[in-house]
This record gives structure tokens, sequence and C-alpha cells, in this order.
């Protein structure tokens, strides 16, 4: 089961990888989690990596695919792959295809949780936090004050990262960025839509059905 997952901030990608992950014992490969283990391991990777980083520069596309490359030929990938953060762009998805027809890993199945703008602007544009660590949403987790924390009696705030506007946006830029993948994926006639507007348990059902119609 060699899985990529798309899907834009507030869709609970995060969340749905993380049950998959258990469900299908298979791991959950987040680029961003592998470049910073890499860096904090030394590894030959992880030193060309960090040379860039250090400059504020983004890690060249080698590096990267290299960093996954060595990645998906760990043991834990034995029976499968969920790649989070990767690919970004056509490039990269033209090198991940390379690479995996090298080692024999194809992908099976490109997952696309999909959520109307509307509704994330909502689910995201809701969140307020605590100093003391404590999150709430106006909807979905008030707390029985308003504006104020259940935990510590704290006021709440609005992280600028969750304000309308900038949420706006962020899906602009996501949807800017993914489109074309999304559009190449679909002509290999590996992508699936998955309805992400239900519960957590209704989405992870749907995705489970794809995949196990998938499982060869
Ligand atoms: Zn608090």
């Amino acid at each position: 089961m060699n899985i990529v997952l798309f899907g834009p901030p507030g869709a609970g990608k995060g969340t749905q990888a993380k049950e998959l992950a258990k469900h299908y014992t298979i791991p959950h490969i987040s680029t961003g989690d592998i470049l910073r283990a890499n860096v904090r391991d030394g590894t030959t990777l992880g030193i060309k990596a960090k040379e860039y980083m250090d400059k504020g520069e983004l890690v060249p596309d080698e590096v990267l695919i290299g960093i996954i490359r060595d990645r998906l030929q760990q043991p834990d990938c034995k029976s499968g792959y969920m790649l989070d953060g990767y690919p970004r762009t056509i490039p990269q998805a033209e090198a991940l295809k390379e690479i995996l027809a090298t080692i024999s890993k194809p992908l099976d199945v490109v997952l696309n949780i999909e959520v109307p703008d509307k509704e994330l602007i909502g689910r995201l544009s809701g969140r307020r936090m605590c100093s003391c660590g404590e999150s709430y949403h106006m909807m979905f987790n008030p707390p029985l004050k308003q504006g104020i924390c259940d935990a510590c009696g704290g006021k709440l705030y609005q992280r600028d990262d969750d304000k309308e506007e900038v949420v706006r946006q962020r899906l602009e830029v996501y949807t800017a960025k993914t489109k074309p993948l999304i559009d190449y994926y679909s002509n290999m006639g590996i992508l699936v839509n998955i309805d992400g507007t239900g519960s957590v348990e209704d989405v992870f059902r749907q995705i489970c059905d794809v995949l196990d119609s998938h499982k060869k």
C-alpha cells in the first residue's frame, strides 16, 4: 500500500494520517519530520540539508529526494508507506516517480482530501488559543465563558495564522500549488478524491474503503 496524501490546511490530514498509519501498519512519512531527523542524526544528507537551512534557503530537490529514497528503503516500509508533504511540485513528482520505479515501490493511490474553502475558513478561523497551551474552537469546542480559558482563566487570543484573511490566502496558495499535482496524478489514473466534510470517523471509513479496494 503505497500512498501519497494531499489535503488543504484544516482538512484533518494529520489526524487521518496518524489513524491510517496505525490501521495499516505503514509509516507516515512527513518530509519535514525526516529532514529534521536527518539533520539531528547528522547523516551525510542531513549535513548537506543543514547547509541550506542554515543559510535560510530551501533544501534542493536532489537532496530531498535522496532523503526520501533512503527513508523508503527502511525495513518499516516493506508493506507500504504514506507520503505527506511531498511532492509539492511537478519536477518533484517526476523525480519521485523515477526513484519509486528504481526501488520497485510505485504509488498505488494518491488520496486528495477535499473540503470546501468556506468550511475550512470556519474551521480554522474559529480557533482560539491560551498562553497556557490550551486551545479551543468557538463552534466545536467553546470555553465555558466566552474568551476565557477554562483551565487557567487566561484571556484567549487568535493566532495571526488563523485570522480569516490569512486563512483565505493560505488556502489560495495551497490550491494554486497543488492543482497541477492533482491533475498530474489524475492523468496517471491513481488519484482518488475523498469527501473531507464529514466527521473524522466518516472520512477515515471512506479512505479505508478506497484503500481496501486497492489491496492486492
Ligand atoms: Zn489557559
